[in-house]
């Protein structure tokens, strides 16, 4: 584990931002290289908890099950690569960050709505029939050929978040979380739209409406009409916050309650049940993966694709050392 640490940490810090400081004084301090590339142990592993235990795995063979298990194998190399580098620096940021006691001591999960998705790639390849050994190898290639590279705010890993589809733009994280992201901000997509159920309309019967809501917001009064505010969208389109009942719900919230696909939608008040008209999936904020798939099918490179998705990031590239 420590090692893993060390090359979050200390190597990056020690790289980047030498001579400012040591960030883990009981650590040794190593010497970085005057180049961009850092040297560590080619025994890069990741500790996973992975149903409901702790296996350590190589770092590649870990991001080969993340890739395969968060985006289609059928979509372009490009798109695979892009993919492969966001959660290769998503990984190691989250596992620098997270605290130990919230994973049973691993430095990441498989759970998709706390971590990334993940399974062994063997067992994501069973599933896949006659094209298992084309597609293992386009993520395997998609790894290997992104070998080592991540994406840098201002030399430091960046928290390379990503989704499924958005509407025509994505998500600025200030508009979904509350907290401006430099890196994360408003970015055009395409493609999107060939996303299944890109657009899709989810039906709760008006009683369990109302008792969702009033179960969190009590003073929600429903003997007004109508029942719903206009939103207050970000300029992404997403639903900020509307008024329910009188009370204000953000969109966030509404999309947790009723297991929406994401935040961006229409809302209607039918006789016997709400509508709620959803675009997209996911919460729309960094790289959209079927926008990836998208700008990968007009012919750009990952490189590129990354740099359109995270504002200001430039690809770094951690060089393993054969020990
Ligand atoms: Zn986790």
């Amino acid at each position: 584990m420590k090692r893993f640490f060390l090359l979050s940490g200390t190597l990056w810090l020690s790289v980047f931002l030498l001579p400012l400081f040591t960030p883990h004084d009981e650590m040794p301090l190593l010497r970085a290289p005057e180049t961009e590339a850092v040297a560590v142990d080619a025994e890069t592993n990741v500790t996973v908890l992975t149903g409901g235990k702790v296996e350590t795995l190589p770092l590649d063979v870990y991001l080969q099950g993340v890739v395969a298990a968060e985006m289609p194998a059928l979509f372009p190399e490009e798109a695979l690569k892009a993919q492969a580098v966001a959660a290769r620096t998503y990984t190691m940021k989250r596992a620098s960050e997270t605290p130990a006691a919230s994973h049973k001591g691993a430095m990441v999960c498989d759970d998709p709505n706390h971590c990334k998705a993940y399974q062994p790639l063997a067992a994501i390849s069973a599933n896949w029939g006659a094209s298992s050994a084309d597609y293992e190898e386009k993520i395997k290639s998609a790894v290997g050929e992104t070998d080592g590279e991540i994406l840098l705010y201002e030399g430091e890993p960046i928290s390379a978040v990503f989704h499924s589809s958005c509407a025509k733009k994505t998500e600025a994280a200030a508009d979904v979380w509350g907290r401006d992201v430099p890196y994360l901000q408003s970015v055009e997509s395409v493609g999107d739209t060939d996303a299944p159920n890109h657009e899709k309309t989810v039906r709760v019967p008006i009683e369990e409406f109302r008792t969702k809501v009033l179960a969190t917001y009590a003073t929600a009064d429903f003997s007004k009409s109508p029942v719903f505010g206009e939103p207050v969208r970000s300029a992404a389109g997403g639903v900020k916050t509307i008024s329910v009942g009188g009370v204000n719900i953000t969109g966030q919230q509404l999309r947790m309650m009723f297991g929406l696909r994401s935040a961006n939608f229409t809302v209607s008040e039918e006789a016997d049940a709400v509508v709620f008209q959803t675009v997209g999936f996911g919460h729309g904020v960094g790289m959209s993966q079927y926008g990836a798939r998208g700008l990968a099918l007009q012919g750009m490179e990952y490189r590129e694709i990354l740099a359109h998705y995270y504002t200001g990031t430039q690809l770094g590239k951690i060089e393993k050392k054969e020990v």
